[in-house]
């Protein structure tokens, strides 16, 4: 059975499931206004790979929900500071809605491109609405929740575990909450946080609003994934993961929330956190120019599923730094990798799962799987089993099923936007420098040659996109 670290136990623990034979799951989704990086990405390519897990080598049913909080937020993650949602719209001259809307299917493109398998419910906070408001009804009942005439406040001082999840102390919180945001006058305790904005003072002119029982306001950014999870995977379930940036202030209210308005703990039992993605040793942002998206990458001739090989390398769990070079890397392995089953197309497949010759192949490659998803080692029995001398038809049917794992999409694309040969890279470059100049004659004489050459090149507005024609 899959072993997996649990960062609310703080050790790696089997996962037994609630009910016999499904597995309740539920991610974190994007908050949808601004473009989706490479950060993203591994958050959910380890969503991914967990999932395929469950339901491949487990054989579970795995119900995946996912939310996109779509609800203009607050820029830090505690409860002060500007809308990122309305900023995003002014910027672009558009509305909230029409923004988070284009993100939301930039967003769904990338994980397309990343081979993720799409949540089986993915779910609007603006259409949770009602759910939201039933839920802080609840917390208000059960006496964990006060109103105010600026906000509704969670009163974490009632929460006996409040300061005791993910090891942090109410102090500590308190801290927290209190760098580089300002208290609001009408909170009890400084560690007390929003569950419904009303729309006065600073958000007098908040564009997204709706009636609850305490007036015009909106939600607070915690409460979608309390009302949400609970609503489509009932009051206690067993898998939640999102970013370690979520272990210091959004779970921990999540948790208190659901068990303050259910009574029942605990709220989830496992709890999975992906390690951030560094870039070049330093935390991904836009102001030190190095966040990059799928567009980036493809300008320099890198494709999707590379950086999902480049993924894998690394466990979920440790800090991940993003190099060209590792890439560069990666993107030769996969090449290399994918060319070896394409040498396999005329092998037919012959087993659904695989116990004949080379078994100690996937017997390696399921332990190191279920040992809290090691997939740089399941890679290396990949590779061990690829280059040994089994029989092809013990190959192909071994990768078949390692590959439904991976999501690698082995040897059905080969050539399809993969391995940009230099000369195109190079063109490439070229043209990015003509467009950087707005030397559109020379940029439109690059793409020509590039498509002489059987390359196609798409513009979007934040980068290119090159294809094997
Ligand atoms: P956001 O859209 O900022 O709410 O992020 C969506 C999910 O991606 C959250 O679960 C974040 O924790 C996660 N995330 C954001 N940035 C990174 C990063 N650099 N590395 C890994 N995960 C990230
Ligand atoms: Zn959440």
């Amino acid at each position: 059975m899959l072993k997996i670290f649990n960062s609310l136990s703080k050790n790696v623990e089997e996962i037994v499931p609630i009910h016999k034979g499904e597995i309740g799951m539920y991610a974190c989704g994007p908050t949808v206004y601004g473009y989706t990086h490479i950060g993203h990405g591994r958050k959910y390519v380890t969503d991914d790979i967990l999932r395929r897990t469950l339901e491949i080598i487990e054989e579970l049913k795995v119900k995946h929900v996912q939310n996109v909080t779509d609800v203009g937020h607050l820029t830090s993650d505690a409860d002060s500071g500007e809308d990122k949602m309305e900023k995003g719209a002014v910027a672009a001259g558009k509305t909230v809605w029409e923004v988070a809307k284009e993100y939301t299917d930039y967003f769904n493109n990338v994980m397309k491109e990343l081979n993720i398998l799409p949540p089986t419910i993915v779910c609007k906070a603006t259409d949770h609405i009602a759910d939201q408001i039933a839920l802080i009804e609840k917390i208000i009942a059960n006496d964990y929740g006060y109103d105010t005439p600026e906000a509704v406040y969670f009163d974490v001082t009632k929460f006996a575990d409040y300061g005791k999840m993910f090891n942090q102390t109410i102090e500590e919180k308190s801290v927290a909450s209190r760098e580089g945001v300002e208290v609001g006058e009408f909170k009890k305790h400084p560690a007390d946080f929003v569950l419904w904005f009303k729309r006065v003072g600073k958000y007098k002119d908040h564009v997204m609003h709706w009636e609850s029982p305490w007036g015009d306001g909106f939600p607070g950014w915690h409460i979608e994934c309390s009302a949400m999870s609970m609503k489509y995977l009932g009051e206690q379930f067993d898998i939640h993961t999102g970013g370690e940036d979520h272990l210091s202030i959004h779970h921990p209210n999540e948790i208190a929330q659901s068990e303050a308005g259910t009574g029942k703990k605990p709220f989830v039992k496992y709890w999975i956190h992906t390690t951030f993605l560094m870039v070049d040793g330093k935390k991904m942002s836009k102001s030190l120019g190095n966040l990059y998206k799928l567009t980036d990458l493809a300008e320099k001739g890198f494709s999707p599923l590379s950086l999902r090989y480049y993924f894998l390398t690394t466990h979920y769990h440790k800090q991940m730094n993003f190099t060209w070079e590792g890439l560069a890397g990666a993107q030769k392995s996969l090449l290399k990798l994918n060319k070896m089953v394409v040498d396999l197309s005329d092998v037919p497949v012959t087993a659904e799962g695989w116990s004949g010759e080379g078994v100690e192949y996937f017997q390696k490659f399921v332990a190191a799987m279920e040992d809290d998803l090691n997939t740089a080692l399941a890679l290396s029995i990949v590779w061990e089993m690829m280059k040994s001398n089994i029989s092809d038809e013990a190959k192909k049917n071994l990768i078949v099923v390692m590959d439904s794992v991976l999501g690698l999409n082995l040897g059905t694309e080969p050539e399809k936007n993969m391995g940009i040969p230099e000369e195109i890279k190079e063109l490439l470059t070229q043209r990015e420098e003509a467009r950087k100049t707005k030397n559109w004659a020379e940029s439109d004489a690059i793409r020509a040659e590039i498509a002489d050459k059987g390359y196609r090149v798409e513009d979007y507005p934040d980068g290119v996109k090159v294809e094997k024609i």
